[in-house]
């Protein structure tokens, strides 16, 4: 089996989405298994390495960039696309706004991720803080945006419960590194 291979990667992995929806709580979850209710806004980028270990297929390691959303962060932005092999999309399940904003970030990633050479790179759609209420947008409508912006899949997460990030990220990696 592919058990005994050296872990694959590291692959670059943005996490992208509108201020305070969660992008840093949920690399914080995933990566280091911990989670802050206080917000500290994310200055520039961090970054967060992480072994993913898969029963039976080759071990990846995922270098997760966390980014600023704003503007005023622009220059950085070139940088923070750049080779990205996979991309996590967030929003807040309880302020629709940031929901709507998931077709700018997604316009991004089609200019600046999905290039002629690369093709379009897996992305996943986080539906965050569902452990909140209420929330203000429906399954139908998520479903939808998955189905226009090609999201392979997409999930109601709560950084803060540990609800559905391990299994999201599972099923991204999956898609990064499809099993031979
Ligand atoms: P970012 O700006 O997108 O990186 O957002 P943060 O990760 O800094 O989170 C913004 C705020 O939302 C912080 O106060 C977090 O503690 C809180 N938060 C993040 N994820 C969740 C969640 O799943 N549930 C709840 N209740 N709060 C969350």
């Amino acid at each position: 089996m592919a058990d005994d291979l050296e872990p694959d990667g590291p692959y670059k992995v943005i996490v992208i989405g509108d201020g305070a929806v969660g992008k840093t709580s949920i690399i914080s979850r995933y990566a280091l298994g911990t989670f802050d209710e206080g917000y500290k806004k994310t200055l520039g980028v961090d970054f967060a390495l992480k072994l993913v270990e898969r029963k039976g297929k080759q071990d990846v390691y995922l270098q997760l960039w966390d980014i600023a959303g704003q503007d005023q962060f622009s220059s950085l932005t070139r940088v923070y696309f750049r080779h990205a092999s996979a991309c996590v999309t967030v929003f807040d399940l309880t302020a629709r706004q940031t929901f709507e904003n998931v077709k700018k970030w997604m316009d991004e990633v089609e200019a600046k991720v999905n290039t002629s050479e690369t093709g379009p790179v897996p992305a996943i759609l986080l539906a965050n803080k569902c452990d909140l209420k209420p929330h203000e947008v429906s399954d139908a409508e998520i479903e939808e945006m998955k189905e226009r912006y090609n999201f392979v899949a997409w999930f109601k997460t709560s950084a803060k419960d540990n609800t559905n990030i391990d299994k999201a990220m599972a099923t991204l990696v999956d898609h990064i590194k499809p099993t031979e």
